[in-house]
């Protein structure tokens, strides 16, 4: 049997501890979008809540928002995603299999270098799964359609946000006014955005359902540069929280002729991936566009004014994006590592191969685990009471089934930073054992003082 990749025991291990499910799995999945199970909502709120930390409340010009999915289809016509938000389409006319046309010929080598008002030359292009003719290439929209009311027609066709940033730029006015923020202030957003993918790759990499966290940072155009430099570092602590080695990340420039007309500066963020080196992040100096075509369309003044000069403009707009799914991606391959030959060095070891996440302790799903030597009183009693104590504060797991050697490597499995065993001594000397994750150092702590103990280790 050929070797399992990296990527392939990834997917395996969040299958089998329970992080991430494909969608509707009883009936066959469905097309490319995934589950958190209960320790993937563990690691996804974890990322969240340090994410708002760090990008809005730490920070005194950060204000926060929630916006809703389903917003007026004119906020998808000014900021031109009904026109231009697409991808070039072929089908194959033998298995009539779907593909992007410019993946297809970066494939075969031919840059792509397309104008999206020209059909791609895909002459000379082969179906890659069966080898069938292709129909010309054609513009599919990402965005997913739908209706809104009862009643059936153009009028109350709407879509599913494709970005949450529309959100942002449509209560820019509102935010501003109600918070009495001058300028520069942001405004992030955590929330669900939806994209018709026609084709998706590497597992929750590309999806067509998945979150967002997004900052709209509002500036006067002189000095972006510094907001921008500021942003930019404001991420790389962000990635390093994450854990992220700087080695695997790639800082990716994007040249003049590549970049959006309209802005002046964009920096994708890319991660080493077990599949390649791909996108994670995206910074991007937008200038005052956004918020020029939602003043066009809406007939709103959107306007700053400035309270100490008179002066009114138009806020220029630096943006921050992150993708969910891609941080819980890397932050997963980063943190897995497998141990040939297993790293117990207990009899219980099974000298196999071991698994351990090495997630930030303020990330890991589970933060404690705890296991009393038998099942019965009573140990079992002491471990339930400390389970009690503690669950309030974080996130605890009670087990009491198989030896302790396995029950620390599947611990070690889903990244819990401390597991405590209640021995035969516990009830005598009130102490139990505190493993720790990564040393695998052991020591006996008192069980009244486990709190205060925790509390030392697991600060953010
Ligand atoms: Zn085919």
């Amino acid at each position: 049997m050929a070797e399992l990749s990296k990527m392939d025991k990834l997917i395996s291990l969040c299958k089998r501890r329970g992080f991430i499910f494909p969608s509707s799995e009883i009936y066959g999945g469905y097309s490319a979008i995934y589950d958190f199970g209960p320790l993937g909502v563990e690691l996804s709120n974890n990322i969240k809540k340090a994410w708002w930390r760090m990008f809005v409340r730490e920070r005194d010009d950060m204000v926060g928002l929630d916006s809703s999915i389903l917003m007026s289809p004119k906020i998808w016509e000014a900021s031109g995603h009904v026109q231009n938000f697409s991808d070039p389409l072929v089908d194959c006319k033998k298995c009539h299999q779907r593909f992007r046309a410019d993946h297809l010929l970066e494939s075969a080598g031919l840059k792509p270098g397309y104008d999206k008002d020209q059909p791609l030359d895909t002459k000379g292009l082969k179906c890659p799964e069966c080898g069938g003719e292709l129909t010309e290439s054609r513009q599919f929209n990402l965005m997913f359609k739908t209706q809104v009311g009862s009643m059936e027609g153009s009028t109350s066709e709407a879509y599913l946000r494709p970005e949450t940033a529309g959100g942002i730029f449509v209560n820019y006015k509102n935010v501003q006014q109600t918070m009495r923020k001058k300028l520069p202030f942001g405004i992030g957003q955590i929330g669900k955005a939806f994209r018709n993918e026609i084709t998706v790759e590497n597992y929750i990499f590309r999806v067509r359902e998945f979150e967002q966290m997004e900052i709209e940072y509002f500036i006067k155009p002189d000095n972006w540069e510094k907001h921008f430099e500021e942003l930019l570092n404001l991420m790389k602590k962000w990635c390093a929280y994450l854990g992220l080695k700087e080695a695997n990340l790639v800082y990716h420039e994007i040249a003049d002729e590549e970049r959006a007309f309209y802005s002046k500066r964009t920096i994708d963020i890319e991660y080493n991936y077990p599949f390649g080196q791909k996108e994670l992040y995206g910074l991007a100096y937008r200038t005052d566009y956004d918020l020029g075509r939602h003043q066009k369309f809406s007939g709103e003044d959107l306007t700053y004014l400035d309270p100490e000069t008179n002066e009114k403009t138009l806020p220029h707009v630096i943006e921050p994006s992150f993708g969910l799914q891609r941080t819980i991606l890397a932050v997963l391959s980063e943190a897995f590592e497998e141990v040939k030959g297993g790293r117990s060095t207990t009899t219980e070891s099974n000298k196999e191969e071991e698994m351990v996440l090495r997630l930030p302790y303020d990330l890991a799903p589970v933060k404690i685990a705890i296991f009393p030597l038998s099942k019965k009183e009573p140990l079992l009693g002491i471990a339930e009471d400390i389970a009690k104590d503690l669950c309030p504060f974080w996130n605890v797991q009670y087990d009491e089934t198989g030896s302790v050697g396995k029950r620390y490597r599947r611990q070690d499995e889903i990244g819990t930073p401390y597991c405590i065993t209640v021995d035969f001594d516990t009830p005598n000397d009130g102490k139990v054992t505190v493993r720790d994750r990564d040393t695998m150092e052991q020591e006996r702590v008192e069980v009244k003082e486990l709190r205060n103990f925790f509390q030392k280790k697991l600060i953010y």
